[in-house]
């Protein structure tokens, strides 16, 4: 079965750097916030060419604590993605804010005509979470045209988009704040969890990493409410040593692949959603969209021809029962994005596939009718 993500040659791959790496945290003696965690942000912030990057525990924390460090709280409504992992409208649960959906376009990402629709009608709306799905960017032009018009707060949801770019500037620039995530499967994915925020002022970053360390800004001195939400030194050390050195390779396999996916799948009962206008994916996912009421019929075809396809999401996030009561004020109805939850499944798209497997994924695409 070719897997969706191949961990076990990736530690093939990587393995030498990343014990070097844990022994060289082991033997520093520091294990939290400490040289290893400032050396990784640093690269971290120059690779995607922003002032500063900040270490903490996990995506969904980085969505929480810059929503945080806005201001945003209880009640105040945040407009967000219909289609995203559950994460991204945790973040804004979490804080006691009111999610707000707006529909998605055809290829699953919020689409962003929509949402200025809706800001003429609710100038209530100052926070914006849009999520840069799949590794595809949004358009920025579009999404920085939004926010000067309606005078936003926006957190870009990146945890899916590093290495992404739009009209040639990376995804996650537009923002006050973007948030990224390291977690396994990720296009930079950590040996456990992890997420970064990068940021634009020196003022942002100090109250992420006050946030970050029980919002403390000296040793005891505890001036906000903050958490425990530390990226750990050997996972720093893992990712600035072993895995971001690789990214630029293997974000160019990943294209390879799409490339190839895109000129060799021509199965007329199989349709690839569109990215953005002038997006460069990442190709976090591959996501392709069957009939409707044939997605476990599909799932169970791939898998019989050897293909671990996955599902990015069986349910548009205002479907989950955990948002319940916050459905009737999420607002607009998201039928595109229910749509397209029920028919969308992703291939395997990792950097560690072969030539011959990418052509068996290919062939089994074709002979799905
Ligand atoms: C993975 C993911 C998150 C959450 O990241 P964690 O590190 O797992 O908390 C948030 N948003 C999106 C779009 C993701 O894919």
């Amino acid at each position: 079965m070719i897997p969706p993500n191949d961990f076990h040659r990736q530690w093939a791959a990587t393995s030498d750097d990343v014990l070097r790496a844990v022994t060289r945290v082991g033997e520093s003696g520091w294990y939290i916030l400490g040289r290893e965690v400032e050396e990784f942000e640093r690269a971290l912030a120059e690779y995607w060419g922003v002032p500063h990057a900040v270490g903490v525990a996990s995506g969904l924390d980085a969505i929480e604590l810059s929503l945080r460090a806005i201001g945003c709280g209880p009640g105040d409504p945040v407009l967000t993605s219909p289609v995203s992992a559950f994460a991204t409208v945790l973040a804004i649960l979490k804080i006691g804010a009111q999610p707000v959906f707006v529909d998605c376009d055809a290829g699953g990402l919020i689409d962003l005509e929509a949402c200025r629709e809706l800001l003429r009608t609710r100038p209530d709306i100052r926070c914006f979470v849009p999520v840069h799905l799949y590794g595809h960017a949004l358009d920025s032009r579009a999404l920085r045209a939004l926010r000067d018009e309606f005078d936003l707060h926006i957190v870009e949801d990146c945890a899916q988009s590093i290495d992404a770019r739009s009209h040639g500037e990376p995804a996650g620039c537009i923002g006050r704040f973007a948030a990224t995530s390291f977690y396994p499967t990720k296009n930079l994915g950590a040996l456990g969890d992890g997420g970064a925020v990068l940021v634009h002022t020196d003022a942002d970053a100090e109250a992420i990493r006050r946030l970050r360390d029980y919002g403390q800004s000296s040793k005891y001195r505890h001036d906000v409410i903050g958490y425990n939400s530390r990226l750990d030194e050997v996972q720093a050390a893992i990712l600035r040593s072993a895995f971001l050195p690789r990214l630029p390779e293997w974000t160019e396999a990943r294209g390879r692949i799409a490339s190839a996916y895109l000129a060799g799948i021509s199965s007329p009962a199989l349709r690839i959603p569109p990215p953005p206008r002038a997006s460069e994916s990442c190709w976090h996912l591959f996501p392709i969209l069957v009939e409707p009421g044939r997605k476990a019929e599909a799932i169970a075809y791939f898998r019989a021809h050897g293909i671990g396809v996955g599902e990015h999401y069986p349910l548009a996030l205002i479907e989950q029962d955990a948002m319940a009561a916050f459905r009737e004020d999420a607002g607009s109805a998201s039928p595109a994005a229910i749509d397209f939850c029920r028919r969308e499944i992703s291939l395997p798209i990792h950097p560690f596939l072969t030539e011959a497997e990418v052509e068996q994924v290919i062939q089994a695409c074709n002979g799905w009718r």
